[in-house]
């Protein structure tokens, strides 16, 4: 029996949302709080028909943390879900602390204005001194340590599939395959087909600064950074097949290459088709990637925030994406003395997630493991105070419960490696 908080209302929230009612015996009251309470009355009504879950809905500017606070104060849950966007992270970790609330999210924080000078000078520092130019890193976030441990709090970061998931299957690997891992590389192929020339699947402001920004991996104690999409490789996925895949960089080699620290790389690689890299080439030549206020007509745009009104809403692609994703982890290393290689994975259907919940696969694959995540703090399964990424918890209890509640894991021990 629990009382939790979900900040936004968006395509990752509403599976997380849909799968929180299919288990009212943890979650018997939830409240879905976002800018736009009508999206949260929405699901709220679709939903009440089929759960014994108690539903509220608010609606609340999550960049003010004095309405963070109030709204906290006033349904004063056992945990806030934070699935709005990484911009939000700081100001809602913030309400928590003020109203001793456990905090947890699915993407680390970035600020929505990276023109800001203040940001800029502490942002320019930090790609000197760890060596990658990422808008996101945890250094915001892990600053919040102390003040969670003190209060006897949890924040659980990055709680989706990549970061999420991928951490647990990290740690899964060092708790039952290895006696020490060498090298990690995560694949996140989406083998899905909308229809549209280009479409992002998540938050189309979030997913262009992700993919547009230069790659970087980490190896040998230090990152190393290249030209963005510079290195491709090719992988034939199960049940999706042979696809061309980029090496970005990604939050959770930062995480993992601090509670990981024998491992000598960790890299990441993401499928893109040709139609996406190309759009997305051609719109950053022309600038509308950029987060720079321009004038226009009077009107100030912000050219990427401009871009997103006129994408399609990552939310409707549900019904028209066909094909399957395929997120997993390959490791190579030692297990008494001898040399192995592992890969465990999770391969995901997008129709079935429609006619589960509505949403297409990459919503789904974040929104469940945000689920589980909630399930793992509230049924008392993770309870380390401070601030944690998945690795740092038994990755045990919360692969069962992905097995169980829709992103079953495959295993291969004798996987092709990438080159
Ligand atoms: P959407 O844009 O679909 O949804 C964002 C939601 O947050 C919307 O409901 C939006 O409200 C709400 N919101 C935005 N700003 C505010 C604010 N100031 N106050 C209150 N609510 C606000 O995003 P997604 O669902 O695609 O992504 C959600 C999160 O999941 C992001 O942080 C994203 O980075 C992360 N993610 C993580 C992945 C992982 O594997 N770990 C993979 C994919 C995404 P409104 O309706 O008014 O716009």
């Amino acid at each position: 029996m629990s009382r939790v908080l979900i900040i936004g209302c968006g395509g990752v929230a509403s599976v997380a949302i849909s799968k929180c009612c299919q288990v009212p015996e943890v979650f018997s009251e939830i409240m879905i709080a976002s800018r736009t309470k009508s999206k949260c009355d929405a699901l709220a009504e679709k939903l009440r028909p089929t759960t014994k879950t108690v539903i509220e809905t608010a609606k609340v500017d999550a960049d003010k943390v004095e309405e963070l606070i109030a709204l906290i104060g006033a349904y004063k849950p056992d945990l806030v879900m934070n699935i709005a966007l990484p911009y939000q992270d700081l100001t809602i970790m913030d309400a928590c602390l003020a109203t001793g609330v456990n905090y947890m999210d699915t993407a680390n924080y970035e600020p929505e204005d990276t023109d800001d000078p203040a940001w800029r000078a502490i942002y320019e520092k930090r790609c000197r001194e760890k060596g990658f130019s990422a808008y996101f890193d945890y250094s915001w976030q892990w600053a919040y340590r102390e003040r969670f441990e003190r209060a006897g709090l949890t924040a659980l970061l990055g709680c989706g599939f990549d970061p999420g998931v991928t951490q647990a299957y990290c740690a899964y690997a060092k708790k039952h395959e290895f006696d020490t891992i060498d090298t990690i590389d995560i694949l996140d192929c989406n083998g899905g087909d909308h229809g549209y020339a280009f479409a992002t699947n998540f938050n189309p402001e979030v997913n262009l600064r992700e993919v547009s920004a230069p790659g970087s991996y980490w190896e040998n104690g230090h990152w190393v950074e290249i030209p963005a999409m510079s290195i491709k490789r090719e992988y034939n996925f199960d049940q999706v097949g042979q696809k061309d895949m980029y090496l970005l960089h990604h939050e959770e080699i930062e995480s993992l290459a601090e509670n990981i620290p024998e491992v000598k790389r960790i890299r990441f690689f993401m499928t893109f088709g040709q139609s996406y890299l190309t759009h997305m080439r051609c719109l950053e030549n022309v600038g509308m990637l950029s987060t720079t206020p321009v004038m226009f007509e009077g009107h100030e745009i912000v050219p990427i925030k401009f871009l997103k009104a006129l994408l399609p809403d990552p939310a409707s692609l549900g019904p028209r994406t066909h094909g399957k994703t395929n997120i997993g982890c390959i490791f190579t290393g030692k297990k008494d003395g001898q040399d192995k290689t592992y890969y465990i994975y999770n391969v995901c259907d997008h129709q079935a997630c429609y006619k589960e919940v509505g949403s297409q696969a990459i919503s789904y694959t974040t929104g469940v493991p945000a689920m589980c995540g909630a399930l793992m703090l509230l049924t008392g399964k993770w309870t380390a105070k401070g601030v944690h990424t998945v690795e740092e918890f038994d990755p045990d209890p919360f692969l069962d419960a992905l097995d169980r509640y829709g992103l079953p894991r495959s295993e291969s021990h004798d996987p092709v490696l990438v080159d």
